[in-house]
């Protein structure tokens, strides 16, 4: 065994995550995570906490769905398990209008590929059943753009991105689910970046039959655990009907470990696989957060702080181009046009975590998921400015302070 290398044990240093995401994850949660004692996945508390996280998480989603539950994973994980109800040759309509719906388009065209349209182009596959409806990145998916599409389309799904984290956009969830039901499509939503920030119920939207999130955006619960997704009983008829192929990430299957059989809630949960009893109070505790907090104060804060934040940056000479209430997506002044990845590499490098977009044009992303307070909120401002400084721009931080003290001295918030 000479050539066996055995590392260090690996330290990861404390990050000021100011990005799109992963948010930073509330010590409650942290806490939660660690103190969980050694417990296998069908034992009493463990069953328990998965049934109480369920019935949490229809509030947080807004919902009486009783297909409402944790897909262990990331937001990618929680899409999967959505998206597994497309078959191949299915008709779909896709919206994309940046990085994260244009990755949901690649998941639906490879499950509506037929054989023979996977293999022409296995990574990258085109089926003739799937139109995607391209939004320029920067622009909101619009109910005009939607309605257009399903009326002369027709299909058995629609998709699209409740907030394209990408951009930095809200699309328009009232005009999907209209036009869903108009044009009887399944609607589909990516919800990863707005559950947990922006206050809504799912159930407002009949026209939306699945909806997926994730843990680390506005749920705050990095720590591998689970992407909410919730299903109406049109889904999950649709499901029963025509099944999906795959096992791990079968609705209906994955449902029974949360303690959802036949379509009915049960008290203890059927074995679908190994859960964890650390990730299962990590999450319990992140849901715990949320509705201690109340949804719509949370959203009132998010979008009080974000205000804050856009115009400090606009006073820095930034145009910003996002609507979302979690990110700001911004160009650099005209003489640090082109620097984007410089300037979000050098505040990297010192552990204040802010992102480039991650698809053309090159933006600056700058978030606060969790980072409701005017302490965080100032030293954001404050060390974007500094390293804007350093890259020779002309700041002036007289009117940065003024727009800090304008919306924090006398705040409620
Ligand atoms: C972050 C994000 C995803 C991907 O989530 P992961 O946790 O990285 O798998 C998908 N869709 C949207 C809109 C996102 O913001």
């Amino acid at each position: 065994m000479k050539d066996t290398i055995i590392f260090p044990p690996l330290e990861i240093p404390e990050t000021l995550a100011a990005g799109p995401g992963p948010g930073n994850t509330d010590a409650r949660v942290l806490q939660r995570f660690c103190q969980s004692g050694l417990a296998d996945h069908m034992q009493a508390d463990v069953l328990r906490g998965m049934i109480e996280c369920k019935i949490m998480l229809r509030a947080v989603w807004g919902t009486r769905n009783i297909h409402t539950f944790g897909v262990a994973g990331t937001g990618f994980s929680g899409l999967d398990c959505m998206l597994s109800a497309i078959l191949p040759g299915d008709s779909v309509v896709v919206f994309t209008n940046g990085t994260f719906s244009g990755i949901d388009g690649l998941s639906i065209r490879m499950k509506a590929s037929t054989r023979e349209e996977l293999r022409a182009d296995p990574l990258n596959p085109q089926p003739a059943s799937v139109t995607t409806i391209e939004v320029p990145h920067g622009q909101s998916v619009s109910a005009e753009v939607i309605e257009a599409a399903l009326a002369r389309h027709k299909p058995k799904w629609a998709f699209m991105a409740h907030w394209e984290t990408g951009a930095g956009r809200i699309n328009d969830l009232r005009g999907f689910s209209d036009a869903c039901q108009r044009h009887g499509a399944l609607g589909l939503v990516d919800a990863v970046s707005s559950l947990g920030i922006a206050d809504f119920s799912i159930d407002d939207y009949p026209g939306v039959v699945g909806w997926a999130s994730c843990p680390q955006k506005g749920v705050l619960c990095l720590p591998l655990t689970y992407a909410p997704v919730s299903f109406n009983d049109r889904y999950i008829a649709e499901l029963r009907e025509n099944g999906c192929h795959s096992y791990v990430h079968h609705p209906i299957l994955e449902a029974r470990h949360w303690g959802i059989i036949d379509g009915q809630d049960v008290e203890k949960g059927a074995y679908h696989r190994t859960h964890s009893g650390y990730a299962v109070a990590a999450f319990h505790e992140a849901l715990r957060i949320i509705l201690q907090m109340g949804r719509a104060e949370r959203a009132r804060d998010y979008a009080f702080h974000e205000k804050v934040l856009r115009e400090a940056v606009e006073a820095m000479g930034c145009e910003v181009t996002s609507n979302m209430t979690s990110l700001v997506v911004l160009n650099l002044p005209g003489t640090l046009a082109g620097r984007e990845m410089e300037l979000v590499q050098n505040c990297r490098a010192k552990g204040f975590g802010i992102w480039p977009t991650l698809s053309e044009p090159v933006q600056v992303r700058i978030g606060i998921l969790n980072q409701l307070s005017e302490p965080a909120i100032t030293e954001i401002v404050t060390r974007f400015a500094e390293a804007m400084a350093e890259l020779g721009a002309n700041i002036d931080m007289a009117r940065v302070r003024a727009v800090l003290s304008a919306h924090y001295d006398h705040a409620d918030a």
